[in-house]
């Protein structure tokens, strides 16, 4: 618990500091990650035209001279069919309690399914704010009736529409969030960006490759976990194990004389040298783990609760 704020230190010099916690809720695909990468400056979440991409809270902390907004990006929401979606809903569950302020993300398009869990946000005590984001897709009179849509289920306290991709709208939804803040020493370091440790992004962004470069069942049934994360001066040297459920999956993320993976591990690779600033040599293995969707051991070694 390093990050955790040691706040007798310093209370004097923080009086009128604002800090909070934020919720990033909604349907898969309305554009969460986007968002908070977008308000927090920095490609922590991994964004992918597919759903389910965020399979972890993943917290983005976006600091202030007087304020510390610690914004949680949390996976789609949808009816859980495996142990791995059960897990992502906890999580979803949890952000509803412990948050200061909720962002509801729809878009125009989305409407209202069966789950459960709209419902409890709906229901939750915490304040709301709807965002319709994508707004750069559709008209204003489009946007408007999606707004309406939304308010009558959410009951937000607050509404507006913006778009995450062209920033339209994130300043006025920034200090609308500003409001909600109570007044609170920080939370976390104010350099700080994340809570997450510098191998936890390695996954992430080999992830990401393997979303983008791969069809169908593929990426849903890859898991990555970096075995070697070793930084020297020049160099971070990465070492990851890519587990999949089959062998048959193994022999299509190699590729013909393993090709797609020598192509998915160099854009890996570029990607985390420019995430990190340094130099990345990269390795990857893969193995296959029969049902680690399905497998409760297996998801707490990939760090799911
Ligand atoms: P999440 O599943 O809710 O986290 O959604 P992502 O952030 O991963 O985004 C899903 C897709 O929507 C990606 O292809 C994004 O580029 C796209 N997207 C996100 N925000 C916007 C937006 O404001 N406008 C448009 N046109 N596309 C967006
Ligand atoms: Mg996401």
């Amino acid at each position: 618990m390093d990050y955790l704020y040691r706040m007798n230190e310093s209370q004097g010099e923080l009086a009128g500091h604002r800090a909070g916690f934020v919720s990033i809720l909604g349907r898969p695909n309305v554009g969460k990650s986007t968002l908070m990468n977008r308000l927090v400056g920095e490609k922590l979440s991994i964004i992918t035209p597919k759903a389910q991409t965020t399979r972890h809270r993943i917290l983005g902390i976006l600091n202030g001279s007087d304020f510390q907004i610690v914004y949680s990006d949390t996976p789609g929401i949808l009816r859980p069919e495996y142990a791995l979606h059960k897990s992502m809903m906890g999580s979803v569950r949890l952000s509803l309690e412990d948050a200061d302020l909720l962002l509801f993300v729809a878009d125009p398009f989305e409407r209202y399914g069966d789950e459960d869990i709209i419902a409890q946000i709906a229901q939750s005590e915490v304040p709301k704010i709807l965002v319709l984001n994508k707004i750069d897709l559709c008209d204003a009179e489009k946007a408007d009736s999606a707004i309406d849509y939304w308010s009558n289920i959410i009951k937000p306290a607050r509404q507006l529409g913006i778009s995450a991709l062209d920033g339209t709208g994130l300043d006025t939804l920034i200090s609308m969030v500003l409001e909600y803040m109570p007044e609170h020493p920080p939370f976390y370091p104010k350099d700080a960006l994340t809570d997450r440790p510098e191998r936890f992004f390695a996954s992430e962004i080999l992830r990401e490759k393997i979303f983008g470069l791969y069809k169908k069942e593929i990426p849903y049934s890859c898991e990555v976990e970096v075995i070697e994360f070793s930084e020297s001066e020049d160099i971070i040297r990465i070492r990851t194990i890519i587990y999949v459920e089959r062998s048959s999956q193994r022999a299509i993320l190699l590729g013909h004389k393993g090709e797609r993976i020598k192509r998915t591990g160099i854009e890996a690779r570029a990607d985390m040298e420019a995430f990190f600033g340094k130099k990345v040599f990269l390795e990857q293995h893969i193995k296959v783990m029969p049902n680690w969707r399905r497998d409760a051991r297996r998801l707490r070694q990939f760090g799911y609760n």
